[in-house]
């Protein structure tokens, strides 16, 4: 069994932040051995980069503890592969190329660690939910967008990367997406894109046939990360699983139907909306070269 080579923690004060398309949180940690934070600050994400990173170092710095040991950032964008920057963020285009780390560092004068939100919630499933002795595992989010991180582990090696599940490409498939290519997963699973073409939120859609459509399609992107990676465990999470009960059953028997050779075993995530902020803060206790962005 392979574990995530966690540093011990001795002490101090750890931040995590979850910035979300739509809400940003900022949480400290006592230690990074537990999920449990105090909230310090909940706003809305600032579309303007200046303006977001002020509210962060306002919150941190009116928590008036001492001995801040640094600060871990989730971020619903695709970090650079560095892991210093955005680099793409179709919700917050003003934060692709700013030398975000760098700002969070100049101004706290501590840490800073940041990462693609899934590979947040991956880090939190594995250290303290579904996934915590899983060592070929995935955390898929389905929500706004449609994305994932996977783990694969052995012995000593172990590969934590974000991946672009929802711009995998499905045969026949004419439609365009966001992202500029034609045919990806995320033009039928991405909660924006169905928001714009049905007009209106994909919570509103009762038709059985939309979302047995949804989950044929979404089944076909996981039999594929399955046989691409050969993963046995997904924790789902994101709105749209929480929202609609009867997904992950209604996924798992199609999966199980199309999958043959291998067993993909699909779980609801365990820490529910702190997944990116708990693995926010456990950025700090895994070595950087663990995570490739
Ligand atoms: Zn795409």
């Amino acid at each position: 069994m392979t574990h995530l080579r966690f540093t011990p923690i001795v002490s101090g004060n750890y931040i995590g932040v979850d910035i979300g398309g739509t809400n940003t949180r900022v949480g400290v940690f006592e230690s990074l051995n537990a999920p449990d934070f105090v909230h310090l600050a909940r706003f809305h994400t600032y579309q303007s980069y200046e303006e977001q990173l002020r509210h962060i170092i306002v919150a941190v710095q009116a928590n008036n503890r001492e001995h801040l040991s640094g600060i871990g950032v989730s971020i619903a964008a695709r970090i650079s592969k560095d892991g210093h920057s955005v680099s793409v963020a179709p919700n917050l285009p003003e934060y692709v190329d700013k030398p975000f780390a760098e700002d969070l560092a100049e101004g706290l004068k501590i840490p800073v660690r940041l990462a693609h939100d899934t590979v947040c919630g991956l880090l939190a499933e594995k250290q303290f939910g579904i996934l915590h002795k899983i060592d070929r595992c995935a955390y898929l989010t389905v929500s706004t967008g449609t994305g994932a991180a996977i783990h694969l582990g052995k012995a000593s090696t172990t590969l934590l990367s974000s991946i672009e599940i929802g711009h995998q490409i499905l045969d026949g498939n004419s439609l365009k997406c966001l992202c500029g290519q034609v045919g990806c997963l995320e033009t039928f699973t991405g909660g924006r894109q169905i928001e714009l073409r049905y007009g209106c939120p994909i919570a509103q859609i009762t038709d059985d046939s939309f979302w047995e459509t949804y989950a044929d399609k979404l089944a076909i992107g996981l039999v594929n990360l399955a046989q691409l990676t050969r993963i046995d465990v997904v924790a789902l999470s994101g709105a749209i699983v929480l929202q609609q009960q009867f997904l992950p059953p209604l996924l798992q028997q199609k999966v199980n139907t199309i999958l043959k050779g291998s067993t993909l075993e699909l779980k609801k995530a365990a820490l529910g909306e702190n997944a990116p902020i708990v693995g926010a803060a456990a950025l700090l206790g895994v070595p950087e070269d663990y995570i490739l962005h």
